[in-house]
């Protein structure tokens, strides 16, 4: 080991790992201790990135003595068992007032668990959500970090230091106390299924629709990269509709199979807006949507299943696209909207302070979902930080008002032609529920009035109510 001194370290030298210590390495004045497991990975990033200058360590020993005070590790492991088993060992050889932080995609309740069982030792623990992927991580992520405001002392300039620029401003910001960083990262992977699904249905009523080839859909995509949809994934959905198949010359497209993988995030963004009561019913039929996709058996049986063609023909192909454009962007309207409420409840759940406005601006730039149309955000939340609905806001009201007859014809010919456009339709579903002065939700309290004494309110009256059903038994 050097007798160099590192003023911050990463524990787990995977792509992200071995990325995240570059990026900090090629910061001015930083010094990067690294760390991992199976020591040969340690050796090849070092000796294949001699200008990093990193300090290369072979126990966790060796890796705390080459820190400086306060000790600031980044864990970057395969989240679960592997972070337990990192933190495990640093809390041995690390102080009080030294920071462990969890770059990794960590559970939120998870992150408050070890952040509960680390701050009983004196040091301080943040889980700190990531995003970007790979490049991301080298080049400049989106950062979410939670913990106290003692670590955010520490770790706030360095963070700001690696992290995407937007307008000027790093993608950076200290999220709230213990799990928050991992839940606002959490709901930005759920928002990010809602997205593709949604682009994925665009495209695909587009191809039926109007029988253009992917490439020629590439160039629809790449125009309405130049507008209000603006963003990260409409911008690689262009070059992954252009890619051509090296072995078949067919597009990439055809040739992949259709069964879509998932890695969890958008599940725990599900549940965990089922236990908080918020409807977040585009990112959860985009995470069904996925399921469904990935049941090849079930789907292969139910191929004879009675129903429409599934086939689209359009007269005006110009419109309809625009007519797609304009669902799109509604619908991604209302998942964001749903994320962000996902976010405020939350927030007052597990009392975090989180700014929604801040929120949306780190997602300008280093993460997936970075798009143009989170400055509109950033604006709602500045005019109104209580606001209670995002899609309430002016501009936001504006784009609905402006989207919404499309929207709906894009739903009913869907449904029409049997194709399936469930984000889409569970969105405007959605906000048709938002509108409506009355629900059929008071026959649900009538039923469950009957059958378990549930009682229901009243109208017309204070207090609560039990009506003796003729039905009683
Ligand atoms: P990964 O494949 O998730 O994990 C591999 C790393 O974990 C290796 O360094 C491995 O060490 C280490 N590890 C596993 N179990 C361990 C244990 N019990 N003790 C010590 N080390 C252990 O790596 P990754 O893809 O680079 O991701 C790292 C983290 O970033 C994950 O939490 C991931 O969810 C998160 N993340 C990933 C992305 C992405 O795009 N990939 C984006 C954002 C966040 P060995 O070499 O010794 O096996």
């Amino acid at each position: 080991m050097s007798d160099k001194t590192a003023n911050i370290g990463v524990v787990g030298l995977a792509v992200m790992g071995s990325n995240l210590a570059r990026n900090l390495a090629s910061r001015e004045g930083n010094t990067v201790a690294v760390y991992n497991r199976s020591h040969d990975k340690t050796e090849h990033l070092v000796s294949t990135h001699p200008e990093a200058g990193f300090i290369s360590t072979s126990t966790y020993e060796e890796f705390a003595a080459s820190l400086s005070q306060p000790r600031t590790a980044i864990i970057m492991v395969k989240a679960g068992r592997g972070t337990d088993a990192v933190i495990e060992e640093l809390v041995k050889v690390f102080e009080p007032g030294d920071i462990i932080v969890d770059g990794g995609n960590a559970l939120f309740t998870d992150t408050i668990r070890r952040e509960k069982a680390v701050r009983e030792t004196g040091i301080n623990f943040v889980g700190m959500g990531v995003s970007g992927g790979e490049e991301g991580a080298l080049l400049g992520p989106s950062i979410m970090p939670g913990g106290s405001d003692e670590s955010w002392v520490t770790l706030g300039p360095i963070l700001k230091s690696i992290a995407a620029i937007a307008e000027g401003e790093p993608c950076v910001t200290h999220i709230g106390h213990d799990g928050a960083g991992h839940f606002v990262k959490m709901v930005h992977n759920g928002i990010e299924y809602a997205d593709m699904q949604l682009i994925a249905e665009a495209y695909d009523l587009i191809r039926r629709g109007t029988n253009k080839s992917p490439a020629e859909i590439a160039d629809v995509f790449a125009e309405w990269n130049g507008g209000e949809l603006e963003s990260y994934l409409i911008e690689i959905t262009a070059e992954v509709l252009r890619q051509v198949d090296a072995d078949t010359n067919k597009p990439l497209v055809d040739i992949i199979l259709d069964q879509a993988g998932a890695k969890g995030t958008g599940a725990w963004t599900v549940q965990t807006a089922l236990d908080l009561g918020v409807p977040v019913s585009g990112i959860a039929e985009a995470t069904f949507a996925r399921s469904l996709s990935s049941h090849a058996e079930q789907r292969a049986v139910s191929r004879d299943l009675p129903g429409p063609a599934q086939a689209l023909t359009v007269d005006d192909a110009d419109s309809f696209i625009e007519d797609v454009r304009l669902a799109l962007f509604a619908s991604k309207i209302v998942a964001y909207s749903q994320g962000f409420d996902e976010i405020r409840a939350g927030a007052s759940a597990y009392g975090w302070n989180i700014d929604l406005g801040a929120v949306s601006k780190i997602w300008r730039g280093g993460c997936i979902i970075r798009a143009q149309f989170l400055n509109r955000i950033a604006d709602a939340y500045r005019d109104a930080v209580e606001l209670p609905v995002l899609l309430t806001a002016p501009y936001f009201v504006e784009a609905l008002g402006r989207a919404q007859d499309a929207w709906r014809r894009i739903v009913s010919i869907s449904a029409a032609a049997g194709l399936p456009a469930p984000a889409f339709s569970s969105s405007l579903a959605y906000y048709d529920g938002l509108r409506a002065e009355r629900l059929p939700a008071a026959l649900i309290q009538g039923q469950r009035d009957f059958f378990g004494a549930h009682t229901y309110k009243r109208i017309d009256k204070e207090g609560t109510f039990h009506t003796l059903w003729s039905g009683d038994r």
